[in-house]
């Protein structure tokens, strides 16, 4: 029965997600550098969770670091974000999902800007 209830979540996501936006937030995929429709947009907004709509990020907070992905310094409040470690890439990183559906957004850098560094 748990089983069926988790199918049935996927083809949900399958149906309203693209199957690239799909395999990065569900299955904690990357996009190709330079290729997202976000990079090179710097109008004032608010960004939003793909998957549950819970605002995320502030346009105030993006900022171009060259490194093909939008960049934030922080993300809008605390708490709409949660960190787990991250192993996969074979060294540790900081992976960033949201805190309310679980989505992957990316990682966490110590690249960034001061005053923290933090690159979003
Ligand atoms: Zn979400």
């Amino acid at each position: 029965m748990k089983r069926l209830k988790i199918k049935k979540t996927k083809v949900h996501y399958n149906e309203t997600l693209t199957p690239e936006q799909y395999r990065i937030t569900q299955e904690g995929g990357t996009e190709m550098p330079f290729t997202g429709k976000y990079c090179n947009l710097f109008e004032l907004g608010t960004y939003h969770c793909i998957c549950c709509g819970t605002p995320l990020f502030s346009s105030y907070a993006k900022y171009d670091s060259g490194s093909g992905w939008p960049d934030f310094h922080e993300a809008i409040t605390e708490g709409v974000i949660k960190y787990v470690d991250d192993f996969r890439s074979g060294q540790k990183q900081i992976e960033v999902k949201c805190n309310h559906c679980n989505a992957h957004l990316g990682h966490i850098f110590e690249d960034g800007t001061p005053p923290d560094y933090k690159r979003y």
